[in-house]
């Protein structure tokens, strides 16, 4: 399968990797959007959100453990910061793997555009 993340996580294309275990992987965004910005992926391809299944429940509670550490090591508990996750065309997800963005560092808008 042809897709940037699953070759990421799998280390077959180089990223800045700050974190990596046995089901997800944490790499600084390319394109950042703050002074902190990085994306955490779960290793198993899953297109979306849209597309999670019981069996990807316990990963992704995981994952979300490994945001709120990550952003704690970044410094970013005590001004907070952003979760976003797009999905499909509106949201102009432009990757179809499952990503989480953290973005901190800057304070933000809402609503989001
Ligand atoms: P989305 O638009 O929500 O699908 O987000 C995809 C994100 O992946 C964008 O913020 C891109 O800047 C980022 N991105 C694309 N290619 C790479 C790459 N090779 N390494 C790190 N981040 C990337
Ligand atoms: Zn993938």
């Amino acid at each position: 399968m042809d897709c940037l993340f699953c070759e990421i996580a799998h280390g077959r294309v180089p990223a800045e990797i700050i974190h990596e275990d046995e089901y997800c992987v944490a790499f600084n965004d390319i394109n950042p959007q703050a002074p902190v910005h990085f994306l955490v992926v779960p290793k198993h391809h899953i297109p979306s959100i849209a597309d999670i299944t019981e069996a990807d429940q316990r990963i992704l509670g995981h994952v979300l453990k490994i945001i709120a550490i990550l952003a704690n090591d970044k410094g970013l508990n005590e001004n907070g910061y952003r979760v976003v996750s797009n999905v499909g065309r509106n949201a102009q997800q432009t990757v179809p793997h499952l990503h989480f963005h953290i973005l901190g560092g800057r304070s933000m808008n809402w609503p989001p555009g």
